[in-house]
């Protein structure tokens, strides 16, 4: 899969390069450019952000400098484009899934009160939010996306990590998970995993994911 980023931080995306992603990178398991589109400003000064018509507060990003950048990442319009915006659809980990058997993806990432409504309208196929909160630029967001849908990429996560059982994969919570030492401050592993009993273990756990839905996410529940 190939990403592309369109953003005035690029150095922001250095967070990318480290753990199990800066791996995937290094090992091309998937693609990252990154496009600053500043570069894309016919402004002498570089300038990409201006007053909005209308009044109210804060600065837009002006739409020549974007369409620019999209027209240089991605000419023929072969990448689902996302603009990363608080009105977009909610972020889940289906979308996560859906999004990672694309081959080319593009993600637009505003800053100041957001984008001139005309990139939009022009280029973009979808807005994503990562939740009903505003932050200063949708590079976090972008990032958030990159990372969660990479890990359904082939061979992105190691043999010894996997996505099968984990929060969200049927739509549960994942179970609660211990390692060493047996017992730690007075709290005891519980004894089912201690047993060897692969199938006392699997509904053991079974049990766990629905008791902590119920209590700590109900709507994930009322989905299924
Ligand atoms: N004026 C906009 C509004 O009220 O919806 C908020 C603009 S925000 C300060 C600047 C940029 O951050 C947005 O253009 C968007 O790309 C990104 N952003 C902020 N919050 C986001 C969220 N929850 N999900 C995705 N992107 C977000």
């Amino acid at each position: 899969m190939k990403i592309k980023v369109l953003t005035l931080f690029p150095e922001a995306y250095a967070g990318l390069t480290v753990g199990i992603l800066g791996k995937a990178l290094e090992s091309n398991k998937f693609e990252l450019e990154i496009y600053n589109v500043r570069d894309y400003s016919a402004d002498k000064h570089k300038k990409c952000d201006d007053y909005p018509f209308g009044g109210g507060a804060g600065m837009l990003m002006t739409p020549q400098p974007i369409y620019d950048a999209v027209q240089a990442a991605d000419p023929s319009h072969e990448c689902l484009r996302v603009y990363m915006s608080p009105r977009g659809k909610t972020f889940t980990q289906n979308q996560a899934v859906e999004l990672s058997k694309k081959d080319n993806l593009l993600f637009l990432c505003g800053s100041y009160e957001g984008v001139d409504q005309r990139v939009i309208d022009l280029c973009i196929d979808e807005e994503i939010s990562i939740g009903d909160y505003v932050l200063t630029s949708g590079d976090l967001p972008c990032m958030v996306v990159i990372n969660a849908v990479s890990r359904y990429i082939d061979g992105v996560l190691g043999s010894e990590s996997s996505t099968d059982e984990e929060s969200f994969s049927e739509g549960l919570l994942e179970y609660p998970q211990y390692t060493r030492p047996q017992e730690f401050m007075g709290l005891k592993v519980p004894d089912v995993l201690l047993s060897g009993h692969h199938e006392e273990v699997a509904k053991w756990r079974r049990a766990k994911q629905i008791e902590i839905t119920k209590a700590l996410r109900p709507d994930l529940l009322e989905k299924k």
